[in-house]
Order: C-alpha cells, then sequence, then structure tokens
C-alpha cells in the first residue's frame, strides 16, 4: 500500500472508501497469509475484533473495493501484491483440505 501514489488515495477517497481502511484490510490479509492463520481454510470466527480476528473474506471483499476505484497504474502495483497473497492463501487452503482429507 505504501505504493499508492497521491491520485490513487484520492481516488480512494472520492470513492467513499477511506484509504486507511483499505490499508488495514491489506495488511491484515497480508498478515494471515504471511503467518498461516488457519481461519483461512476454517469456519472458526474467532474473537470477532477486527485487528485480531478480522473475517478473511470480508477483508479481501474490503481490498477488492479498493482495487476497483484505484487509477490504472496504482491498481496494476496493487493488483499484483494481492495476487500473490491470494495464490498463497490457495496453496494453504488446498494443503489444508489434503491433511484434513488425510486424517478422516
Ligand atoms: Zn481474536
Amino acid at each position: 500500500m505504501d505504493r499508492l501514489s497521491a491520485a490513487g488515495r484520492r481516488a480512494l477517497d472520492e470513492a467513499g472508501h477511506r484509504v486507511g481502511d483499505v490499508e488495514m484490510a491489506f495488511t491484515e490479509w497480508q498478515r494471515m497469509v504471511t503467518t498461516e492463520d488457519p481461519r483461512l481454510w476454517t469456519d472458526d470466527p474467532g474473537c470477532g475484533q477486527a485487528g485480531c480476528c478480522s473475517d478473511p473474506a470480508e477483508l479481501r471483499a474490503t481490498v477488492e473495493r479498493g482495487l476497483s476505484v484505484l487509477p490504472a497504474r496504482d491498481r496494476r502495483a496493487f493488483a499484483a501484491a494481492v495476487a500473490a497473497l491470494d495464490a498463497r492463501a490457495r496453496v494453504l487452503r488446498s494443503a489444508a483440505l489434503q491433511r484434513l482429507a488425510e486424517d478422516a
């Protein structure tokens, strides 16, 4: 998100998305993926506190809403970072499902 230009920040603001909310959602989504948070593949809601046990689907949706309003250059850079996390999340999920199938 530090890659966002002033124009990108303005676009988020104008679309009614708080830059801080999108940034927080991205940072939190990144944290969940890099720490292999089990809530990426279970339905465990945790404590439900944003910043501790945020809903991964909600975080990802907030990131997507941010992406959709960014100017092309910002969107490309941000989308690349998000795509890398998505790919990692998919690997983690399928590995977890594999483990569950083997344990069954
Ligand atoms: Zn929690």
